[in-house]
């Protein structure tokens, strides 16, 4: 049988994170498996057709700069980009687009098909080949194997997967897909620790039985953003408006009238849901207060009438959300086309898993996305694109990486998870990094390109951009360092206007580049060219506007991490630290690490717990 069977890595499931690491392990070099269920439902968005917004969008663009395919699809199939926070400063702007669901899962279907060293096969993977306490491969429903020393377990909301609505209950992956049980029961067999969460999805609703006239409309942003670093504003197909409107005071009484069917307040549902995307009935309980939520009504793509109304996430019973959702203004003749529902599934107590996100237990056993006990596309695509890189790595016997804290939002997430574990779906916000000065979305090319180059990751084309894109930086900043600008000279005059103190002496461009009230194309033009590349002026104008406060971050980073091997003295009273917790003075009390590298392992020892050892150690000296 001319059929092949013997892989380095293979990747179980197509959802975000399995494509991620398919084609993360493929371009490094290792040949690689991606089985999943379904081929049609490759990159498929199981809740809100839309990517990025604030602290994913970060995660995306770290993806795309390790040559990933989340942001590429996203511009071949986004019609409705904004640029979120726009008015704060870099460190916290974000992009968001919603997608056409249809678009999406081409483009990431054509990418995964025209990618060298990777295979697709459709079918469940029901077992695992193990040996001692390594994995061997895979056995599939209908018993074939396939070999490999590192196989990468992406199976999202699939596992021991239950779908609620109301008080009926199904087994199921996400609506219309089978569950995976038998490989389930098969990893709970092993030594991980299992748990369960659970998940929501509103119901879709048809446009044409929708009043937009009464709801207000929400256009993408103008010029359109892009998502990925190569991106191009001729990628994006027609763009076209969403819309608001809100529940109301109706609406919540229908929804406190079906409590009593409700599985999560029935204790149906057991597992704990995501805290910042609730669901309805959770958020009117527990924001009694409120008299109206706002419901985001979002075209889930070009060529359906399907509408997703984000905020109206429920599983409440199929006659309560329809009531709900016709007493909500502009829905009064909505006609539902897929019920909403919530989804109970196991996952994986992440503190089982390395930094490389193989598993502490089984070697060349790999486990990224939801299964996690992560949320969310971005967060399972970083996932996947981490695992499957250090599969592969490992499988090629190479070195394997994972990014620190302070230089991607991935090593915040992977560091989030593996060390404080999570008993709720993890979500990424910017205000987990403590150095997102430094992690911006605008700059993830400059920190990870290079890196990814290196392990294999990045392709020439992109290569060849990064290159070019870094030079043209660089030359911009020193023509900005010595082109100077004298007071009283037609140049000066022209700024004049603009400035709030006037020039009394002679200024280089890139400090006047500082000052708040100038912008870099007031300055560009004087004396030269500029550039006209966006992303390049964009990177000169922030590296010199918030140069002293990256420069004070990147200072703490490199305190930090000589602090790392300070060591700690076998006698130290933790009792003594000011603004420790009891829970924390308790376990550095149990574990007595010897240094602050191996006290920052410890299990919810958080950056802030370290400073706190820290001064309390500079005070003692
Ligand atoms: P998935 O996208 O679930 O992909 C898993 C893939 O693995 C699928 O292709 C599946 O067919 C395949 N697979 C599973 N088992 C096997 C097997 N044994 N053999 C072969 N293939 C297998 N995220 C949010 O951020 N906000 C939300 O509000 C939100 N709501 C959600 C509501 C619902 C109902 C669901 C289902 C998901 C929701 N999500 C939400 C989560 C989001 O869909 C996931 O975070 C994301 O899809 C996770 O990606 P993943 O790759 O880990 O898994």
């Amino acid at each position: 049988m001319d059929f092949p069977t013997r892989y380095d890595v293979i990747v179980i499931g197509g959802g975000h994170a399995g494509t991620e690491a398919a084609l993360a392990s493929a371009r490094i070099g290792a040949k690689t498996l991606l089985l999943t269920h379904n081929i049609e439902t490759l990159g498929q968005m199981s809740c809100n057709p839309a990517i990025g917004g604030i602290g994913k969008s970060h995660l995306v663009k770290e993806i795309d700069a390790l040559d990933g395919a989340m942001a590429r699809a996203t511009d071949k199939g986004g019609i409705q980009f904004r640029t979120l926070n726009s008015r704060k400063g870099p460190a916290v702007r974000a992009t968001r687009a919603q997608a056409d669901r249809i678009l999406y899962k081409a483009a990431i279907r054509h990418i995964l098909e025209n990618q060298d060293n990777l295979d697709i096969f459709q079918q469940s993977a029901d077992d695992l080949i193990t040996e001692g306490e390594a994995v061997r491969g895979v056995v599939t429903q209908t018993g074939i194997r396939f070999h490999a020393n590192s196989v990468v377990l992406t199976a999202g909301t699939f596992l021991g997967g239950v779908i609620h609505i109301g008080l009926e209950n199904h087994s199921g992956g996400r609506a219309g897909d089978p569950p995976s049980i038998a490989l389930a029961d098969r990893l709970r067999e092993l030594p991980f620790r299992v748990d369960r969460l659970k998940t929501g999805t509103p119901p879709r609703i048809d446009a044409r039985s929708v009043d937009f006239s009464v709801m207000q409309e929400q256009p993408g942003d103008t010029p359109t953003p892009v998502m990925s670093y190569m991106g191009k504003l001729t990628d994006h197909p027609q763009q076209i408006s969403c819309y608001i409107t809100h529940t109301n005071e109706r609406t919540h009484e229908i929804l406190r009238s079906g409590l009593d069917r409700s599985p999560m307040y029935t204790g149906v549902i057991e597992g704990v849901g995501p805290r910042y995307c609730p669901s309805i009935e959770d958020k009117i309980m527990r924001f009694a207060d409120k008299d109206q939520h706002q419901v985001f009504v979002e075209p889930e793509g070009l060529t359906t009438h399907e509408l997703y109304p984000n905020g109206i996430s429920t599983s409440l019973p199929f006659d309560i959300q329809l009531a709900a959702v016709q007493s909500i203004r502009g829905f009064e003749n909505a006609h539902i086309v897929r019920p909403g529902y919530a989804i109970e599934y196991d996952f994986f107590n992440p503190q089982d898993l390395k930094h490389t996100l193989e598993t502490k237990y089984m070697n060349g056993l790999f486990f990224a996305g939801q299964i996690n006990g992560t949320t969310g596309y971005e967060e399972a695509g970083a996932q996947g694109l981490l695992a499957g890189a250090n599969a592969a790595l490992r499988s090629l016997e190479k070195a394997q990486w994972y990014p620190r804290r302070d230089e991607a939002y991935i090593g915040v997430l992977v560091d989030d998870l593996i060390t404080l574990g999570t008993s709720e779906p993890y979500r990424m916000f910017t205000s987990r990094a403590e150095y997102r000065l430094i992690l911006r979305e605008d700059n993830a090319d400059l920190r990870l390109t290079e890196k990814g180059r290196e392990l294999g990751l990045v392709g020439e084309e992109r290569w060849q951009a990064f290159c070019n894109k870094r030079e043209a930086i660089e030359q911009e900043q020193q023509r900005l360092k010595s082109t100077w600008i004298l007071p009283k000279t037609p140049e000066a005059d022209e700024l004049a206007p603009k400035l709030k103190t006037p020039l009394t002496r002679e200024y280089n461009l890139a400090d006047l580049l500082k000052r708040p009230e100038l912008v870099y194309s007031d300055l560009a033009h004087l004396k030269g060219e500029g550039v006209s590349d966006e992303q390049v002026a964009e990177q000169v104008e922030i590296q010199n506007k918030y140069e002293g406060y990256i420069s004070r971050q990147k200072d703490e980073i490199e305190q930090m991490r000589r602090q790392e091997n300070t060591p700690l003295p076998e006698d130290f009273d933790y009792e003594k630290v000011g603004g420790l917790s009891n829970e924390l003075k308790a376990k550095l009390q149990e574990v007595r690490p010897a240094t602050i590298a191996q006290a920052s392992r410890i299990q919810g020892i958080t950056p802030a717990a370290i400073s706190l050892l820290l001064v309390y150690l500079k005070k003692q000296q």
